[in-house]
């Protein structure tokens, strides 16, 4: 089986990350991977605001050692691209990114809800005990939505993220995902089947089965990634991901060359 583009990468300068590009991309060889895509957490404009990306100086390095990786494997398709945080009000820096570098394709993710909490952060899991489960599904998925909506991302990262320590929501969210879903067909933008939660706590997919075949029914295309946080981690658990893909009716998924898709078999 050829195994689908890995479209989510990391890199050491987001500062919790192992292995360089180039390592990665010899992984993805390694593999038979024919394409892949670094997507390293995006600088804010404030160098402070937290302690897992790059600076904002840093930007030029990160694109320097893709395109090293790049040279040094002319037979892998390497995409520039970055994980970028959508925050409400935000969408401006978004913008200024977007115009420094020749981009191949930007990953919409919520990491962030209100208050500043990163709910993903295993340094903040206390803060999962005291709050409104519900209330951060809800949050989650209606910045979800605004970031699908704004247009800016053609990907949007790990779609239900708040799972991952094991904090589900005790209501049916049908009509959070149908608003999310209705937002990602009407500006194009795909979902990804992210395999990094079956390396935490969660152990599933992000996102779940239910959630895409919701995506599957409204038209909502998919890419893969792995969130490679290490080169071992590059295109983890992709026969299960296809497989979970085909199983809900999948037969394509998207690339990006420029910010430009094309839609490719899933094989
Ligand atoms: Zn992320
Ligand atoms: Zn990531």
């Amino acid at each position: 089986m050829a195994l689908p583009a890995d479209y989510h990468m990391h890199t050491p300068l987001c500062r919790h990350a192992t292995g360089e590009p180039v390592e990665y991309a010899a992984h993805a060889v390694k593999l038979g991977l024919t394409e892949v895509g670094l997507s390293d957490h995006s600088p804010m404009l404030e160098d402070t605001f937290d302690d897992w990306r790059m600076r904002n100086d840093q930007l030029d390095e990160y694109v320097a050692r893709v395109r090293q990786a790049q040279r040094d494997f002319p037979q892998l398709t390497i995409r520039l691209a970055l994980e970028v945080d959508f925050l409400p009000d935000r969408v401006e820096w978004v913008r200024e990114l977007a115009e420094r570098h020749p981009w191949d394709y930007f990953i919409g993710s919520v990491h962030y809800i209100s208050g500043g909490w990163d709910i993903d952060s295993p340094f903040k899991r206390e803060l999962w005990d005291r709050c409104d489960v519900n209330a951060v599904w809800a949050e989650y998925f209606d910045r979800l939505t605004q970031a699908a909506v704004s247009g800016l991302f053609e990907i949007i990262g790990h779609t239900d993220l708040p799972k991952k320590f094991g904090h589900l929501p005790s209501h049916d969210i049908t009509p959070l995902v149908t608003r999310f879903l209705h937002a990602c067909k009407a500006t194009d933008t795909a979902i990804e089947l992210n395999t990094a939660g079956l390396r935490k706590d969660c152990r599933e997919i992000y996102p779940s089965r239910a959630i895409l075949e919701q995506a599957f029914a409204h038209g909502v295309a998919i890419t893969f990634g792995s969130d490679a946080h290490a080169p071992g981690e590059v295109g983890a658990d992709f026969v299960q991901a296809v497989a979970l893909a085909k199983s809900v009716g999948y037969t394509r998924c998207r690339r990006f060359a420029a910010r430009v898709k094309t839609d490719v078999a899933l094989i």
